[in-house]
């Protein structure tokens, strides 16, 4: 039980690896499919990040290139919101109400 490999360093070093490898070797987001600048830097929203294509939370792998890409901070963002909202969908109707809000943008913006 002492080396859970998500736990120690095991998945923390693969995960840094290959982040410089796509970092190195990508230019696009993998989710909007534009360029990322990467002389942006954290916590502007297009800042270069890498995002789990398989998230973490759904039984993605954490550090395997393969269920990692390029994205923007932003994209990466904006796709954990809806997976989050597509979970809280189903636990009842609150959410409808806030899709009738115009600008959902700003409305993201307001809550962070
Ligand atoms: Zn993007």
């Amino acid at each position: 039980m002492r080396n859970r490999p998500d736990k120690d360093g095991t998945h923390r070093g693969a995960f840094e690896r290959n982040k410089k490898k796509i970092f190195a070797t990508c230019t696009t987001c993998g989710i909007c499919g534009k360029p990322v600048d990467f002389s942006i830097k954290y916590p502007h929203p297009l800042s270069p990040c890498i995002d789990h294509i398989i998230p973490i939370a759904k039984g993605g792998h954490p550090s395997d290139i393969d269920n990692m890409q390029l994205a923007h901070w932003t994209c990466n963002r904006e796709k954990s919101d809806k997976l989050m909202n597509r979970t809280m969908e189903k636990q009842g109707d609150e959410i409808v109400s806030n899709r009738v809000l115009p600008q959902s943008q700003d409305w993201k913006k307001y809550r962070a």
